[in-house]
């Protein structure tokens, strides 16, 4: 079996990405709960700047391959934001109710609503190589958080084509069509390959 590290604290993320990319053999996946690791200043201006340091920051101090993702939340009518600030843009420490309600004070009165999350990821091998594929998923901010499942701002993000928040979904249909899905996803054809290979 080849040991791969999720280079992630968020339990939520960590869950997501086992659920994702537990069906490729040969791989056995390890998290911070096996693995410890050092935190990663996030000082990148772009998904995929914070997407890199994570993983070769962490791949350098556990001598392992690592697989790491930056995400966040892109809301059109405030060009873009809060994007690779998403964790912190309520400010430190990291408050998810928080973020939600400045999003929504921000959005006051705003009918157009549309948003995006992105999912950037990069697998870090030992030797040096990096990986990286990317994701997005398409949806609208509602008007009050609903639902308690998943994390971040799952409350207020409605995907095209439904009616409910991602909050009031499982995490199973999330996984079906969620920025990280398909991120992950496209990971697993790379991670897939390089198993077939003999290259990981
Ligand atoms: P990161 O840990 O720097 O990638 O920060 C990601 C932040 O973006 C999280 O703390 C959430 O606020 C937000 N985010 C990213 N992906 C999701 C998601 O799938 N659902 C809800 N919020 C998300």
């Amino acid at each position: 079996m080849t040991r791969l590290l999720l280079g992630t604290r968020n339990e939520g993320k960590m869950h997501e990405a086992k659920g994702l990319l537990a069906d490729v053999l040969g791989l056995e996946l390890l998290t911070f709960l096996e693995v410890p690791f050092s935190d990663v200043d996030e000082t990148g201006t772009t998904f995929y700047e914070n997407a890199i340091l994570k993983a070769t920051s962490i791949g350098r101090e556990t001598g392992l391959p690592v697989l790491s993702e930056d995400a966040g939340l892109e809301v059109a009518a405030l060009n873009g934001a809060p994007g690779v600030y998403s964790a912190r843009f309520a400010g430190q420490p990291s408050d998810a109710s928080r973020n939600n309600a400045l999003l929504l004070q921000k959005l006051e009165g705003v009918d157009e609503r549309t948003a995006q999350f992105v999912t950037v990821a990069c697998l870090y091998l030992p030797d040096g190589r990096l990986f990286m594929t990317s994701g997005t998923y398409a949806g609208t901010i509602a008007r009050v958080p609903r639902g308690g499942g998943g994390f971040g701002y799952d409350p207020l993000f409605v995907p095209e084509g439904e009616h409910r928040t991602l909050g009031e979904m499982s995490s199973e249909e999330k996984n079906r069509a969620s920025h990280r899905a398909k991120a992950l996803s496209r990971m697993r054809l790379i991670l897939s390959d390089l198993l077939r290979s003999g290259d990981l």
